[in-house]
């Protein structure tokens, strides 16, 4: 659509970083400017505006789902947790360890963050191989939430990651693919 489109002119490509031979994705421009984040922030609420699709809590992943994840839960009218990286949240937590490309990380989200039974929303700005997100989506369940959907601004389907996701069960909305 004209919105995806308007999105995805915003969205600025940055060769060779943090590594050579990389395409990052920067976010950035959409957030700098009052119109275009009034759009990419609208185009999330007023999914899950949807009675039937209404999240009871929004989880933002490390950082920049914590961006645009605050906003929209805020306009949904319904509380906001972060999925930090370790080390950073003070209270009692439960973590969960996964993969990269070179090593691993660990992700922790406060024990008290979701009630058994809430329906979460999952946030990010990106998808690439999904372990974030399926972490995430790990640490919500450890709590007996139950993840209805992950959002994110970009996709990038040709690493596998969505796929992946959607293949564990977990619906996902995304705004902008960069094959
Ligand atoms: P994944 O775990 O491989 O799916 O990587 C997604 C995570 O890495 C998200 O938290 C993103 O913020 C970050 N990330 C990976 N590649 C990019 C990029 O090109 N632009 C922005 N963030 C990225």
């Amino acid at each position: 659509t004209s919105v995806n489109q308007y999105l995805r002119e915003h969205i600025r490509t940055v060769m060779d970083w943090p590594a050579p031979g990389v395409q990052f994705r920067d976010i950035t421009p959409l957030l700098q400017d009052a119109k275009v984040f009034r759009v990419l922030i609208d185009a999330f609420v007023h999914r899950y505006m949807d009675p039937a699709l209404r999240p009871d809590v929004v989880a933002g992943l490390d950082a920049r789902g914590f961006i645009i994840g605050s906003v929209i839960a805020y306009e949904l009218g319904v509380g906001f947790v972060p999925i930090r990286k370790k080390g950073k949240l003070p209270f009692t937590t439960v973590e969960e360890t996964y993969e990269l490309e070179y090593g691993s990380a660990t992700v922790e989200l406060h024990v008290d963050a979701v009630k058994v039974g809430h329906r979460v929303l999952l946030i990010d700005d990106l998808i690439a191989t999904g372990g974030t997100m399926m972490a995430g989506k790990k640490l919500l369940e450890k709590l007996g939430a139950e993840v209805m959907e992950g959002a994110a601004i970009v996709d990038l389907p040709e690493l596998g990651g969505s796929a992946k996701l959607r293949a564990s069960g977990l619906p996902l909305f995304t705004l902008v693919n960069f094959e």
